[in-house]
């Protein structure tokens, strides 16, 4: 299969679009069309594990690998998670939780990023490449250390992490900078993740910087969910979520179902699309934010406007303004035109906005809802989730849960529904913990004690482990010296 460029550009294969990461005209890579999953294919996959049903949805769009070689690559991937990489676990008659943050950083990133150098390795061998791969990443605190975890130690690849120092958890900031391995270098700047994510966006578009990287034998890539090779391995679990669920007769075959997906960057919830295009029976999709809710206010006006406030949240994965992935909604939206893509895009950039007819949108995207939760709603959610079902939310998918009460609330709908868990609650100790108990502990591993006592909740051992080791990577600059402080990781020897 070919892999296209949001605003026009042509085709290439699957690997060159994952070595890539972003298109030479700035667009995102998409596949060239929907390949489909018949309801005897996904009933054939209930007697599958997780790789297996991996290995056959990847197939289906990286033709240029094959089947036996993405299934090593997903036995090897997903051998790192502490058992199930999306377990599906029953809340109520109509509520159901998908955990995704089993993996070695304790995020739904680890289910791409574990994935993802094996995919791209291959790629390199592929298109016959011969430079070192440089992956530079723009992470609100979750990407930056599953990045870091997936890339650490290969050989011939460089990874670059810029992460906002004041906008991600104490215990997110502290496994990035503790990281070991030879090949990681961390970057805080002083600013929020839309400066570090533009930063990046503009260093991949800057042909001198490309030149510059290039004399020093490195060709650039993304492992942000801007790169295709992120979100194929996430159109895998809203399957798997589903083919888990005809198994066990939670629902019947052509049953559709909701999800409800805590949403930044808008890589999780648009996976969830693509499986629905693919056949997968998908009633709503609800898209979940916090009060950065540029999104909520898309769905239901088809105004996109970043000209507004940016809020520091306890959901820091979700704290943005500019949700790449939407370009790629927008592209299908718009019945793949191009130049009315690229239009909304030079807008955004110019005026910080666009607008989208928004019957064409209702129109075209019926799936879509969208709900914001605020901080009051986020803390309350926890601790009546809590109380009720003796289940721990982590801040993100609290954003999720309290916004699937709001849409129960208006529609009273009693389809079955998944909400998409993002987050140990673990790793954002402090507001949990708050959350259930009123109290503030200020102190993060006293905290991570604090809340395990309390709620009798076992401690993932990743943050354990995490008290005993020191920071070795504290660089902090101004947004304005990003370019300098990197090449100077590269250029110094
Ligand atoms: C990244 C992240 C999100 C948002 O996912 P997007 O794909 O950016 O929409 C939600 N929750 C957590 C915990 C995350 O790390």
């Amino acid at each position: 299969m070919d892999f296209i460029s949001t605003r026009g550009g042509g085709a290439v294969s699957a690997g060159a679009a994952i070595l890539k990461g972003i298109a030479e005209d700035g667009g995102l890579f998409v596949p060239s069309f929907f390949p489909k999953l018949s309801a005897e294919d996904l009933r054939n996959m209930v007697t599958m594990d997780y790789p297996e049903r991996a290995a056959l949805v990847l197939g289906m769009f990286l033709s240029d690998y094959s089947e036996a070689e993405l299934l090593s690559y997903a036995r090897k991937a997903y051998a790192r998670f502490d058992g199930e990489p999306a377990p599906v676990i029953g809340v109520d008659d109509t509520t159901y939780v998908m955990e995704l943050f089993h993996g070695p950083t304790l995020a739904f990133k680890d289910i791409a990023l574990t994935l993802l150098p094996h995919l791209m390795g291959a790629a390199h061998k592929k298109c016959g490449s011969d430079k070192k791969t440089l992956i530079l990443v723009a992470t609100s605190g979750d990407t930056g250390k599953a990045a870091i975890e997936g890339f650490k130690n290969v050989e011939g690849t460089e990874i670059v992490v810029i992460y906002p120092s004041e906008g991600v958890s104490a215990l997110q900031k502290l496994q990035m900078q503790t990281s070991d391995g030879d090949n990681v270098h961390v970057l805080g700047i002083k600013g929020n993740f839309d400066d570090a994510q533009s930063a990046v966006k503009r260093i991949f578009n800057s042909k001198e910087c490309k030149e510059r990287f290039e004399k020093l034998g490195y060709s650039l890539s993304s492992a942000n969910s801007i790169n295709w090779g992120r979100l194929v391995p996430q159109i895998v679990y809203y399957i798997s979520a589903y083919v888990d669920m005809l198994g066990c007769d939670e629902i019947e075959e052509g049953e559709a179902i909701n999800f409800v997906v805590p949403t930044g960057n808008f890589g999780d919830v648009l996976a969830g699309y693509y499986a629905k295009k693919m056949g997968l029976p998908v009633n709503k999709l609800i898209v979940a934010s916090n009060i950065n809710n540029v999104l909520t206010d898309f769905f239901t006006s088809g105004r996109y406007d970043i000209n507004r406030p940016f809020h520091k949240t306890m959901s820091p994965s979700m704290d943005i303004l500019i949700s790449s992935n939407l370009e790629r909604l927008l592209f299908e939206i718009l019945d793949r035109d191009s130049a009315k893509v690229r239009a909304l895009m030079d807008s955004l950039k110019e005026e910080g906005e666009y607008a989208l007819d928004v019957e064409t949108l209702f129109e075209k995207v019926p799936e879509f809802l969208a709900y914001s939760s605020d901080e009051a709603g986020t803390e309350a959610t926890i601790d009546n989730f809590f109380e009720t079902n003796d289940y721990l939310l982590d801040p993100h998918t609290a954003v999720a849960m309290n916004s699937y009460n709001d849409y129960l609330t208006d529609t009273g709908d009693q389809t079955k529904t998944v909400v998409v868990s993002t987050a140990s609650p673990y790793k954002f100790a402090h507001d949990v913990y708050q959350a259930v108990s009123g109290n503030d502990e200020a102190d993060p591993f006293k905290a991570v004690k604090k809340l395990h006592s309390y709620t009798l909740t076992d401690i993932p051992k990743e943050i354990k482990a995490l008290e005993y080791l020191e920071p070795i990577h504290t660089d902090v600059v101004e947004v304005k010296d990003i370019d300098k402080a990197i090449f100077a990781y590269f250029e110094k020897e």
